[in-house]
């Protein structure tokens, strides 16, 4: 079908906050009476589900220590149960399980999950902790752990079957969502963009949406958005930072029956999300592998096919990052054998049951790279007055919610939950806490 020629509101890319925006818009405008689905359209380069939204990991949890961002995943959880078997969500809970230089800060995180009403449980002290998780799995063995955080919501989603439930719920709504179509720039009429560019041509529009994962840095060019900015930080201004930057997130699958790693009492487990400063040794070689704070998560997941799971991503420098091909097609930003050997150590580390299972690692390409924002936090704002960029600074998998908080914001109805994440922190130094964790996105 060709292209059509107008609409008036085009959303560029089909991953999670693109076909959220798109679902929720659509039901926004049906209830106000102002119009529906039949008003969206959806371009992808490619199609459903083919950026990062289609090879997340899929874990969906509350435990940020910044509240922030707890309310924001608070809200999206909750759309997570609104459909689980639509989203293909598996609503087992979620462990963080951390060494002392973290406790305070966690007990922090359960005591406002507390006042938010978010069900958790928090369980301190090394001797305590080991009792608890022993609980769960006998085998459970971790060493350096003084606080166990167990949320009884959230789990994870299966991601390109969960994208696909989107999808399918958008086009019920009247959407129209067009593969194979690249955006390649923006026309303006009095500083408001009335034009996109695609590959196949102009489309006139009222209204833009962005959500383009770790493409953001180039359609934030076409935007003619600044590649550096200023970042007010405790006061001091930092100027000339960099606007995205990439890390490659590393992931992968033990090849083992995903019952493997059931519980005590024969369940599907929590995800589990461990951080230490225990000192981890290969279970391949008995080497010492790391002596610094580190960190792994994993759950067994019947779409990957086994146990699967990762560890702390690594910056990647410089300014031409290649992000295509992308995530398992990428013959650059892929894990290896270094991460393999880690990962199963790791596992191991935690639960007896992981010992010696190196060999059965799967050997498949798994990975991918993310955009992160000045202080790894996401930008949601408009920009050139009718365009809304959703940038997650890779957090946004579990964030299905934020389509939502922003459909009602391009109708008028300003959300309380999207205001700490505007573009202006920066210049007004009203930047998110920062945790101790290894792991960005904590
Ligand atoms: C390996 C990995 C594991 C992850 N695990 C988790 C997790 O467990 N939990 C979690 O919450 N988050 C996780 N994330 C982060 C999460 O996947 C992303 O933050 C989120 O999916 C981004 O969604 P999006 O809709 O912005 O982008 P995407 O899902 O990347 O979708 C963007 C789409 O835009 C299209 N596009 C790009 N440029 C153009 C253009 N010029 N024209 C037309 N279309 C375009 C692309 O083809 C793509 O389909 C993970 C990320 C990675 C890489």
């Amino acid at each position: 079908m060709a292209l059509p020629s107008q609409t008036k509101y085009l959303i560029v890319g089909a991953g999670v906050h693109g076909l959220s925006t798109a679902y929720h818009l659509a039901l926004e405008l049906r209830a106000r009476g102002k119009g529906g689905g039949a008003d969206i359209l959806v371009v992808d380069k490619t199609g459903i589900a083919a950026g990062a939204s289609g090879i997340a990991c899929g874990v969906i949890r509350n435990n940020y220590f910044q509240p922030a961002m707890r309310a924001l995943m608070a809200h999206s959880v909750a759309v997570w149960e609104r459909d689980p078997e639509a989203y293909s969500y598996h609503p087992v809970g979620y462990m963080q399980i951390s060494p002392e230089v973290m406790h305070e800060g966690v007990a922090s995180i359960h005591a406002q999950q507390k006042a938010i009403g978010y069900p958790s449980e928090f369980i301190e002290g090394a001797s305590d902790c080991r009792s608890y998780m022993q609980g769960i799995f006998h085998d459970w063995r971790a060493q350096g752990i003084t606080s166990v955080l167990h949320e009884k919501k959230g789990g994870y989603a299966n991601n390109k079957v969960s994208m696909r439930g989107l999808a399918r719920k958008a086009l019920a709504e009247g959407v129209r969502i067009e593969p194979g179509i690249r955006v390649t720039g923006f026309r303006d009429s009095g500083g408001a963009i009335a034009m996109v560019e695609t590959d196949r041509g102009v489309v006139r529009t009222e209204y833009v949406v962005v959500g383009a994962g770790p493409w953001i840095k180039s359609i934030w060019t076409m935007l003619d958005l600044p590649p550096a900015i200023t970042v007010i930080a405790h006061g001091t201004a930092h100027h000339h930072v960099t606007m995205w930057r990439y890390m490659c997130l590393q992931e992968g699958t033990l090849g083992v029956d995903p019952s493997y790693q059931k519980t005590n009492d024969g369940r599907m487990p929590p995800v589990i999300h461990v951080d230490t400063d225990a000192p981890l040794y290969s279970d391949v070689d008995g080497s010492l592998i790391t002596r610094e704070l580190w960190g792994l998560y994993y759950k067994p997941d019947f779409m990957f096919n086994g146990v699967q799971g990762g560890s702390a991503p690594y910056a990647v420098e410089g300014d031409d990052v290649q992000v295509d091909p992308y995530g398992p097609a990428s013959p650059e930003f892929v894990v290896g054998d270094e991460f393999a050997r880690m990962w199963c150590s790791a596992l191991a580390f935690c639960q007896k049951r992981f010992e010696g299972k190196y060999p059965l690692y799967k050997r498949e390409p798994s990975g991918g790279l993310g955009a992160f924002t000045p202080d790894n936090f996401p930008v949601f704002d408009v920009f050139r007055q009718n365009c809304y960029v959703i940038a997650d600074s890779n957090h946004g998998y579990k964030m299905i919610g934020v389509g939502e908080l922003v459909a009602k914001e391009i109708l008028g109805e300003r959300s309380v939950i999207l205001e700490p994440f505007r573009f202006s922190r920066y210049a007004e130094g009203k930047l998110h806490p920062v945790s101790n964790s290894p792991f960005p996105w904590s």
